[in-house]
């Protein structure tokens, strides 16, 4: 038998996992042996006679279970981007074999016992800050898991873990069978019409994916779907589409995600009971900078309520241009897109596809890079040839000011049908420096439509946005600077964790920079200024739906949390009852309908958290005003202390206390409110 390259040492340039040798069953074997490995490790450690110490413990810990967690991230970055159907099913059967490993460390009797006791005795250990930080971590995880509980009530967390990771493999797999098997073939003219050039390529690209060569194809992917709604004149094609998007994860069959979310509910809302809070919400919130959901609550209605006033009157508007042309219809969900693109016209004289041909792929990414140099001093250097996952995947090698080696970049901008939708950061290796440490291999996996062969892969100007927020994720990993894996780069609270992603995307609407690299993908000219002050006097159009589409979604995640007994829950029936409630315009639905809610339902991760992107943005608005107080958006001692306080430091300071070191004081709401044009005149 050929050895296991998942388990042998890897030669590849920087490490990478070797990809081109890994078949999806060489992964049943290497989860096997090295979740025994990390056992082996982990028990050792608990067993030992010896009393405890931080370094026989504590340290002992993080520098355990390598040859797994290299397994997992391979694994896992792979599932999200780049599946097929071999490693879904591997996925399945794995997804309660490593929560049944975590439950075993983290409900190992003796292991806590010598946490804890360190934990007693932390103000006598003489720790440094960081390691103290990484102790209180340590010890957090175990009593958040259940460690301190009885005997059964351990046995319960474990089952309980087991079947919540298998509800959520479940829920993510649905979605993305649901959007992969949809496809809007557009046959005639009829069906194209009012559709740009760059859609008609993108729809020509898509189809050619899909073996539908010379034919057209509009797909559930946000960057196929959207531009279709804002500019298909065909309204009965726009219905269509817009029905099959929204009705992903409950089509009945057996994709449909609504039993799967009545069982998470209740399996969550048991697992806070057994740890002695009044709901899955008020847990999950507790290791937050929010601490309780009334604080959440409270931040979403002060947004909330400007912002439904503000769709009103955009929806107003939308009718009065559809009465102009003649249209009297209602505007509809599937309309609005549609009639807002034509009111920005009109109001802005500003059109997508005038923007588009000025937003190219490349410059947005150069435009990225050159911000991170200016601001940070490091630079990028793209790398040809790599054994990366897939061709369309790019390198580039991260260096710092001084030319030694910082880190290793993958972008994968591209949609495809083997990849779960959305844009994410994710990290192949994180930077620590136990052991001779590592450095970082991070990762941003989007799904942009890609341009017609030998063409410019053009964005939109939300695409853009999107790529600057994960390569600010892509950042806070890269920059990393930190003793411990368990506090390496976005290991902070979740609503800290998308400061340093929302605050980069600050740079890309600012003229400086635009006006360098939003230039024409044919002429090479750079925007007009007359097009580029059109573009940011806009910023703000819109912004009641944005506002009120995301923030109906944060206000019904926290209160799905609160729910004393899901055991009847209906989720339609929920969400209509509840936005019904909030009074949610009608011809808005929420950003993620909750039968594809993944954020909430694909894991743990953002469940009760939606809201974290709101409070991130109370933070990142007014910590931009840093750069716009010291007259200059690059300016280096603002830019120092961003990257000592927060871009480098992980999980190391207490988010508050980071924020405060960064900008000598807390956050004020009014940026945010001021941004989104939702402040009171
Ligand atoms: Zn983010």
């Amino acid at each position: 038998m050929t050895a296991n390259p998942l388990l042998t040492d890897w030669t590849t340039p920087f490490e990478l996992p070797p990809f081109s040798e890994i078949e999806p069953s060489h992964f049943e074997e290497a989860f096997e042996v090295s979740m025994a490995e990390a056992r082996a490790e982990i028990d050792a450690i608990a067993d030992q006679a010896a009393p405890a110490t931080f370094e026989n413990t504590v340290v002992a810990l993080e520098t355990s279970g390598k040859a797994l967690s290299k397994v997992a991230r391979t694994f896992f970055n792979l599932s999200g981007a780049h599946t097929n159907e071999a490693l879904q099913k591997i996925e399945r059967d794995l997804a309660p074999k490593l929560a049944k490993h975590s439950s075993d460390t983290l409900l190992n009797a003796k292991l806590y016992n010598r946490i804890a006791s360190l934990w007693d005795e932390k103000d006598s250990l003489g720790l440094n800050p960081e390691d103290a930080k990484v102790l209180e971590r340590y010890y957090k995880m175990f009593q958040r898991a259940g460690a301190g509980l009885e005997a059964d009530d351990k046995a319960r967390m474990a089952e309980l873990s087991q079947k919540l990771a298998t509800l959520g493999t479940s829920f993510s797999q649905n979605v993305l069978k649901d959007e992969s098997e949809y496809q809007l073939v557009l046959e005639t003219e009829e069906d194209r019409a009012g559709l740009p050039d760059f859609l008609i390529a993108a729809a020509a690209e898509a189809a050619k994916e899909r073996g539908l060569d010379g034919k057209h194809v509009i797909t559930l992917s946000r960057s196929s779907i959207e531009p279709f709604l804002q500019f298909s004149t065909n309204r009965r094609l726009r219905e269509e589409a817009f029905k099959a998007w929204s009705a992903r994860g409950e089509k009945g069959g057996d994709t449909d995600n609504r039993a799967i979310i009545k069982d998470t509910l209740e399996l969550r809302a048991e697992r806070a009971r057994l740890l002695g809070f009044d709901s899955f919400a008020a847990f999950k919130l507790d290791d937050t900078m929010a601490k309780t959901p009334e604080n959440v609550r409270d931040l979403l209605t002060k947004v909330w309520t400007p912002a439904v006033a503000r769709a009103n009157e955009e929806a107003e508007k939308l009718s009065e241009m559809a009465q102009s042309l003649g249209e009297n219809h209602e505007i509809e969900a599937w309309d609005w897109r549609f009639y807002s693109e034509k009111v920005r016209k009109a109001e802005h004289d500003l059109d997508e596809a005038e923007l588009k041909p000025y937003l190219q792929l490349d410059k947005i990414i150069e435009a990225a890079f050159d911000t991170a140099t200016r601001l940070f001093g490091v630079t990028f250097r793209e790398l040809k040839d790599m054994p990366v996952y897939h061709p369309d995947v790019r390198a580039f090698e991260v260096l710092n000011p001084d030319g030694s080696h910082k880190g290793l970049f993958l972008g994968d901008y591209f949609a495809r049908p083997s990849k779960r939708s959305g844009a994410w950061m994710s990290a192949f290796r994180s930077q620590h420096k136990l052991n001779g440490g590592e450095t970082p291999i991070i990762v941003n996996v989007m799904n942009f439509s890609k341009g017609a062969s030998g063409e410019a892969t053009l964005l939109t100007f939300d695409d853009a946005r999107t790529l600057f927020h994960e390569f600010g994720h892509g950042l806070h990993g890269l920059l990393s600077n930190v003793t411990y894996p368990m506090i390496s780069g976005t290991s902070v609270a979740r609503d800290f964790v998308e400061l340093p992603s929302q605050l980069y995307e600050h740079w890309l609407s600012e003229p400086e920079v635009l006006s360098r690299f939003a230039v024409h993908y044919k002429t090479g000219e750079p925007m007009p200024k007359a097009l580029l002050d059109k573009l940011l006097a806009a910023a703000n159009f819109n912004q009641g739906f944005a506002t009120v589409e995301y923030t109906a979604c944060a206000l019904l995640d926290l209160e799905l949390h609160l729910l004393d007994d899901p055991s009847s829950f209906d989720p339609v029936a929920f969400e209509k009852a509840e936005l019904d409630k909030i009074g949610m315009p009608k011809a808005i639905t929420m950003r993620h309908r909750i039968p594809h809610f993944q954020h909430v339902f694909s894991g743990d991760g953002y469940s009760s958290g939606y809201y974290s992107y709101m409070w991130s943005e109370v933070m990142d608005a007014d910590a931009f005003g840093a750069f716009k107080e010291a007259g200059d958006i690059f300016d280096q001692d603002t830019a120092d202390k961003l990257l000592t306080n927060i871009y480098s430091a992980g999980g190391r300071p207490d988010p508050e206390d980071a924020y405060v070191a960064f900008r000598g004081r807390a956050p004020k709401i009014d940026a945010l409110l001021e941004g989104r044009g939702l402040a009171a005149a």
